[in-house]
């Protein structure tokens, strides 16, 4: 399936969650079962690339496409979190993000000293959210070798930022 097949799987939402805005909608892509295979596969390729150790998501549609990443490549599977999840002591970050604030926590225990960690989500925007998810992973002990996303709006510069901070950024498509 090419990049421009799967980025016709995506559904784009007007005014939601508030009106201006252009939702890009996941829910269509991993509703097709070879959409789907295909975007992991993807993903999986880039992250192998990369030499990951680990795969970190963030919760929830990082789960969804992260999850499915380590298990394709046998990898361990790191679930960064919204907060009062974790039923143990968490590191935690506050960050802003495109619709307002929030926090991501991680267990420390789950990440390996110097382990070569890839970061997966479904959408970067601002960025908020990854590097508060890089922040948590260094502080915790990993190497964040790469970031993925299936989706870029590279217009809001998210991308861009995480570059600045050291983290090499792909995409599955983009929305400009
Ligand atoms: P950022 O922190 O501004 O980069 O926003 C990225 C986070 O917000 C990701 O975890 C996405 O799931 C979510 N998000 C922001 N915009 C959209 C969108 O248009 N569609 C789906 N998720 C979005």
């Amino acid at each position: 399936m090419t990049p421009d097949a799967l980025k016709s799987l995506i559904r784009t939402i007007p005014d939601f969650p508030k009106p201006g805005i252009e939702f890009r909608d996941i829910t269509t892509l991993i509703g097709h079962g070879e959409g789907f295979a295909a975007c992991v596969a993807m993903l999986a390729e880039r992250a192998q690339a990369a030499g990951a150790q680990a795969i970190a998501g963030m919760e929830a549609r990082g789960f969804i496409f992260g999850a499915a990443v380590a298990a394709k490549l046998a990898l361990p599977f790191i679930p960064v979190r919204k907060p009062g999840k974790l039923p143990v002591p968490v590191l935690a970050v506050d960050y802003a993000l495109e619709y307002g604030t929030d926090r991501l926590e991680v267990d420390p225990d789950a990440v390996g000293a110097g382990q070569r960690v890839v970061v997966v989500d479904d959408l970067i925007a601002t960025g908020g959210t990854a590097l508060a998810a890089v922040q948590l992973l260094r502080r915790a002990g990993g190497e964040v070798a790469q970031a993925l996303f299936v989706i870029d709006l590279p217009d809001l510069g998210g991308a861009e930022k995480l570059r600045e901070a050291g983290v090499p950024v792909q995409a599955v498509m983009a929305f400009a």
